[in-house]
């Protein structure tokens, strides 16, 4: 791939065949694809989804202790602004106690306009430090699936975390975080729009699938996220722990190729 194809957009990997792709996403009970058409209105009836999730809130977290203090933005607030903005907006969130701690906020990198979103639970160490999603260990691997597996760059794509702030000891997301940051992820996958999510572990396979249940349970199966197709699969880090599980997360690429038409 060029430089100016990757400045672009214009990749040629990335070009799939439109028939291919509204079969797959016929399959997750989307009627066509998403975005086709430059004109196309964002809610038109034609892209009302069968099956979506009606609410991004984890079921059943708890939303005690999560209203957002005073002096934080409304999240209707973000309707109106471009990813640039929102970010700028989330490197001085307070909405949870994560904020005390950490080095820097963590919003998301890639292609703005990327057809292929990935999502990971939270930033971790090396994350903190650079500002940036999936630099360290993890993101490493994260790489290698990228080229190895489906034969991309990160630039290419969009990555970025259900939270924005890196938890104390890297431990889960608490519901309560997820509650007061969720709202920022929404915004960012409505920006980018992209044509497929892939949730790389738990946390965020709840957040987009709205079920509270194990990875196991989620993966193989078909969910929609806000009109976006998403699959769930292993997160890097866990892969880097059981090697042995590449295979199925090989295994749940495989509807990304097909779908986006990545050979
Ligand atoms: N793990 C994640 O879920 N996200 C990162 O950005 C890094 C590690």
């Amino acid at each position: 791939m060029s430089e100016s194809d990757h400045q672009n957009g214009t990749d040629s990997s990335l070009m799939f065949d439109p028939s291919l792709h509204d079969r797959a996403l016929a399959g997750w009970g989307i009627r066509r694809r998403r975005g086709d058409l430059a004109h196309e209105e964002k809610n038109s009836e034609e892209n009302i989804l069968l099956n979506s999730p009606e609410d991004s809130t984890l079921k059943g977290a708890s939303t005690a202790g999560c209203a957002p203090p005073e002096g934080n933005p409304p999240v209707e607030v973000l309707e109106n602004l471009d990813l640039g903005s929102i970010s700028q907006l989330v490197a001085s969130c307070e909405r949870c106690g994560l904020c005390e701690h950490r080095q820097n906020t963590v919003f998301g990198s890639g292609d703005p306009s990327a057809r292929l979103m990935f999502v990971g639970d939270a930033p971790g160490e090396e994350e903190d430090l650079q500002g940036l999603p999936f630099v360290g260990r993890s993101g490493q691997l994260l790489d290698r699936i990228l080229s190895q597996g489906l034969k991309l760059t990160r630039d290419i794509v969009y990555i970025t975390n259900v939270l924005k702030c890196r938890p104390p000891e890297s431990r889960d997301p608490l519901p309560e975080e997820v509650q007061s940051c969720g709202s920022y992820l929404d915004a960012q996958i409505e920006r980018v729009n992209p044509e497929m999510i892939v949730a790389l572990g738990k946390p965020a396979a709840q957040f987009l699938t709205g079920e509270d249940t194990s990875l196991k349970r989620l993966r193989g199966r078909k969910h929609v996220y806000k009109g976006v197709p998403v699959v769930v699969t292993h997160h890097p880090a866990f892969l880097l722990q059981q090697p042995q599980a590449k295979a199925e997360c090989w295994q749940d690429l495989q509807v990304v190729i097909e779908t986006l038409g990545l050979k």
